[in-house]
């Protein structure tokens, strides 16, 4: 059984069995992966690179191994695509700076969507400002997917970039990003995708995607803390200059002048967590054995179950983007008489019986703003999740709404 692989999902919480339904901010770890964390500290733990002694080498050799096993999940051509960084937020401020540095420049425009988490967002307007360049939002249509329309009509020839999400951290639903990509390359207009909510679901292969960057975070994907992962394309990658400066990313230091390493060292200043590395392909080879098409399938069909529940059995629900597939996430509302539950009331209860759901802003004010609340409950899926879970889920609820009544 793979919840027992899990052995978090084992807490009691206030008295109850933990029903764990916040994956999209963060998964549990397979014991694999604890242990793979242990294991590290316990008998290889050494600085990467250099190195002429045997532990030295031992952490080099699983570092590098980690990023050809990530290289390969998502179909990269070369380990040297692999960017090693904190998350996905590390990740696109890493592309901000580092593209707005050699590419942007006063009245260029850079295209995001209206439904971005904070990360794909702030970066953004940040380079705006300081370069003076426009950040321009493509709007959402009335079914909460992306105004693709709107989209073709704003790129034009002072667009210098795109930036989506492949899969909506509130609403869980995917956008044509092949299709966005498409159009943006016609124009020679780079995209990236933020990846982090949907590699944790389903197979990612960036060279059929034909994306130029991507971007997700180990966490979300049952790795470790503080790890992620910048992908870009050789060629892209070649032309940004560094991001920080330090050692590991440099060739040669001199008064007069650095050199700077090779890809993908160039990017990765500093000693990077190469234990994180490490753990995270042990979390890559537990979803890989398992199999990707097969985690998407599960958690398509339980999602699926969940939305059908939610509204048979929950008055007063309102689901948003309801009916259209679901990856990993669900929002929602509830209204007794016509009058909004605060989300926040919702998610305390659901705590007290057990089950943990996120409520709030989820990290996308703009989103949540357009959709006139203050806010919604997410529940969201991991490999780990069943039926019983939902029906927990279902029953809490249904228990909620009579302590409010
Ligand atoms: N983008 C999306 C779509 C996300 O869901 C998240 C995390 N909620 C992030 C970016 C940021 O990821 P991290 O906090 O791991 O950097």
């Amino acid at each position: 059984m793979r919840r027992e692989e899990f052995p978090i999902l084992t807490t009691q919480v206030h008295g109850q069995p933990l029903v764990y339904l916040d994956n999209a901010a963060t998964s549990q770890k397979p014991q694999m992966v604890v242990d793979a964390i242990v294991e590290g500290y316990t008998h290889w733990n050494s600085n990467i690179h250099r190195g002429t002694h045997y532990l030295s080498q031992q952490a080099t050799i699983r570092h590098e191994q980690a990023r050809q096993q990530i290289a390969d999940f998502i179909h990269a051509s070369s380990a040297r695509e692999i960017i090693f960084t904190k998350g996905t937020t590390d990740a696109i401020n890493m592309l901000a700076f580092s593209f707005g540095e050699a590419f942007i420049s006063q009245g260029d425009e850079i295209i995001v969507s209206a439904l971005e988490h904070h990360s794909n967002i702030v970066p953004w307007q940040m380079l705006c400002e300081r370069k003076q360049a426009t950040l321009r939002v493509i709007p959402l249509k009335e079914d909460l997917t992306l105004d693709t329309e709107a989209y073709a009509s704003m790129l034009n020839a002072r667009t210098r970039l795109v930036s989506v999400a492949h899969v909506s951290n509130v609403l869980g639903i995917r956008q044509p990003v092949e299709e966005m990509i498409r159009l943006a390359h016609q124009q020679q207009i780079p995209v990236c995708i933020d990846a982090a909510q949907s590699v944790p679901h389903m197979p990612i292969d960036v060279r059929q995607m034909d994306c130029d960057f991507l971007v997700f975070s180990g966490h979300k994907m049952y790795g470790p803390t503080g790890m992620g992962v910048l992908y870009g394309k050789e060629a892209w990658l070649n032309r940004l200059p560094p991001y920080q400066g330090g050692g590991e990313m440099i060739q040669h230091v001199r008064w007069e002048g650095t050199t700077y390493n090779e890809l993908p060292y160039k990017f990765e200043a500093g000693t990077p967590n190469f234990i994180g590395s490490y753990a995270l392909s042990k979390a890559i080879e537990y979803m890989t054995d398992i199999g990707l098409e097969k985690i998407a399938k599960e958690e398509g069909l339980l999602a699926q179950y969940a939305e059908a529940q939610l509204l048979e059995k929950i008055p007063g629900i309102k689901i948003y983007a309801e009916k259209q597939e679901k990856i990993g996430a669900i929002s929602f509302n509830m209204y007794q008489e016509g009058r909004l539950i605060h989300p926040f009331d919702i998610g305390t209860l659901l705590d007290q019986q057990g089950v943990a759901v996120r409520t709030g802003h989820h990290c996308a004010e703009p989103l949540i703003d357009s959709l006139g609340v203050p806010g919604t409950v997410r529940v969201s899926f991991g490999l780990y999740n069943d039926r019983e879970d939902i029906d927990r889920l279902i029953r809490a609820l249904q228990r909620t709404i009579s302590m409010l009544s």
